[in-house]
């Protein structure tokens, strides 16, 4: 097997901003293909915290000689891969798709099936509100009225006024991420003060390494606390179990499909909630996420949905509910919307 490797600068539709990041206007995106025979696996890099697309161009250039001559040998190839370099999750992530893409192709299966997954269990899918003015917010949350599930970006001096302004327009189930924002008495506080606005969950209230932070939250306020950033590996999830009531996980953050799988399953083994999430990622990637939703509580699968030139099409969002698409693999293809060169 071989890997070719070509880097999308994706368009965001609207700046992107989130507590501990400036305004994103674009988001880098490394596709792979990975050939084996007549066929072609693809996979996508969307460079999570600390990586970039040299990085994962870098990645990809060390693991190629590793990759052996057989896709369904996964397990042994991501060994390896891991024993070449530590962590770039999201490089090992865009292998790992591309090899699962690869697999279904070649038994003409897809995805969701090879993973013995039903399809009609997908749950719906947020979509995000990215952090502006409680003004702008509001605007941005009423345009975005056909999504039953709105998650806020929080983390601000005027939280409180952020919900205010968006409940009056919006009766969506509101989901709130602080992306580490806060400190643990910010947080009791800010969360024991959402209560009128009906709020679901609360995700990542404080600094990643935080956990005294993040149980103290948890065991003083009345809603779900669910950990993104603190809550990158497998031994993650059992460190932060007492701490939280749910994960967030990621195919970016945490190297692909093989091991969020082992994830989610240490996740229920500690009894959490799971939700899915992504990064700014082109149809490629949300849709091999979206292909183990039917194992988890909650997605958060919009990267897709907030760019502009997104080159594929996969999973398709109808009112909120995410629809897995039938072909062998991913069942991802080219864009009919938008031209690019290389498709799978
Ligand atoms: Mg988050």
């Amino acid at each position: 097997m071989h890997i070719d490797a070509k880097v999308l600068n994706l368009k965001l539709t609207t700046p992107f901003r989130i507590s501990s990041h400036g305004a994103k206007y674009t988001a880098p995106s490394v596709i792979v293909q990975i050939t084996h025979n007549e066929f072609i696996g693809y996979g996508e890099a969307a460079p999570y915290y600390g990586e970039t697309a040299e990085t994962v161009l870098a990645c990809l250039a060390l693991f190629t000689s590793s990759l052996g001559d057989d896709p369904f040998l996964i397990e042994d190839i991501l060994q390896r891969l891991g024993k070449i370099i530590e962590f770039n999750p999201a490089a090992k992530a865009a292998v790992d798709m591309a090899l699962y893409d690869l697999m279904g192709k070649i038994l003409g299966v897809p995805l969701y099936r090879l993973l013995g997954l039903n399809a009609m269990r997908t749950p719906c899918t947020s979509f995000t509100i990215s952090l502006d003015t409680p003004a702008e917010m509001a605007r941005k949350a009423l345009l975005a009225k056909d999504y039953p599930i709105l998650k806020i970006k929080v983390g601000t001096d005027n939280d409180i006024e952020i919900l205010k302004a968006i409940r009056e327009v919006s009766s969506a189930t509101l989901r709130v991420d602080a992306n580490a924002g806060w400190t643990a008495k910010e947080a009791i506080r800010n969360i024991n003060a959402f209560e009128p606005y009906n709020i679901e969950l609360v995700e990542q209230p404080v600094p990643s390494d935080d956990l005294a932070g993040l149980k103290l939250v948890r065991d003083n306020v009345s809603l779900p606390i669910f950990a993104d950033e603190s809550c990158v590996t497998l031994h993650d999830v059992a460190r932060i179990s007492d701490c939280v009531d749910g994960v967030n996980l990621k195919l970016m953050k945490s190297e692909g499909i093989s091991n969020v799988l082992k994830m989610i399953h240490v996740a229920r083994a500690h009894h959490l909630r799971v939700m899915l999430g992504c990064m700014i990622e082109s149809s490629l990637a949300i849709t091999a996420a979206a292909h183990l939703t039917p194992l988890v509580d909650y997605a958060d699968l919009d990267g897709n949905l907030l760019i502009d030139d997104d080159p594929y099409e996969g999973v398709k969002v109808e009112q909120g509910k995410l629809i897995l698409p039938q072909g062998a693999g991913l069942g991802v293809k080219e864009s009919t919307r938008v031209m690019t060169s290389g498709s799978p």
